[in-house]
């Protein structure tokens, strides 16, 4: 059996120059957590708000927290107040609004992907293709107040069809390519591209992300 500090080396190990680690947490306890804190990681990913706010009293000031769940409106007050380094999944123009406005109620700038849905099953939630272009091509991140738009993130179908997840991945990055070319110079810092799993994180770098959310292969099978 490896630790998760060895594990998580060998995930190091693998990802290409530049690309950042999200260590995804959710439904491991804490002291699993602190291992991998010890072993020098930094960035964990969670996916429910009441989880991510015990973690973040029990974990040092210096972890950066993603949010990475699909995430209710009727939370987003207590997720912002968390001061998450990152909400990776906004999946709607509404949901990115209401950040915004809670956002700037609580005197922060939160930083955020957009989730786009590419992939045949799995969740239904995130913006289609052609709604990331349309928000783009309208410029609705001109009206934000308190939210910066740092990327996209997105998901590839749960398949072992490789030729598909190639094909989602590509999906997800030209989705990306299109806003930039639509946002132009204005949305600067816009450069995140978070895509890749356990199981699919390599085709993913290769594909062009620069962000993997790797749980399982570090912390083993969940606990729900
Ligand atoms: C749970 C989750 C992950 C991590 O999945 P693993 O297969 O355990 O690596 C990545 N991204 C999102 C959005 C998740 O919900």
């Amino acid at each position: 059996m490896s630790t998760i500090a060895e594990r998580l080396e060998e995930v190091r190990a693998s990802l290409l120059p530049g690309v950042k680690l999200t260590a995804v947490s959710k439904f491991h306890p804490v002291e699993a957590l602190r291992e991998a804190y010890d072993a020098g990681q930094r960035i964990f990913g969670e996916s429910r708000v009441q989880e991510l706010a015990e973690k973040v009293g029990a974990m040092p000031d210096d972890v950066r927290w993603h949010f990475i769940g699909h995430l209710q409106t009727n939370k987003v007050r207590r997720l912002v107040s968390l001061r998450p380094a990152m909400i990776e999944s906004v999946d709607s123009e509404r949901l990115l609004r209401i950040i915004d406005d809670e956002s700037a109620r609580e005197g922060v700038v939160s930083r955020v992907l957009l989730q786009v849905h590419v992939a045949r099953e799995e969740t239904k939630f995130g913006f289609s293709p052609e709604e990331l272009d349309e928000f783009f091509r309208c410029r609705g991140f001109e009206t934000l107040r308190a939210t910066h738009i740092c990327g996209i993130m997105g998901m590839a179908s749960n398949t072992d069809d490789t030729g598909r997840v190639r094909a989602d991945f590509r999906a997800i990055a030209d989705a990306m390519a299109r806003a930039r070319r639509l946002a132009g110079d204005e949305l600067r810092g816009f450069d995140t591209l978070s895509m890749g799993m356990s199981h699919d994180y390599l085709a993913a770098m290769q594909e062009g992300s620069t962000m993997v959310r790797i749980g399982t292969a570090i912390f083993g099978e969940r606990q729900y």
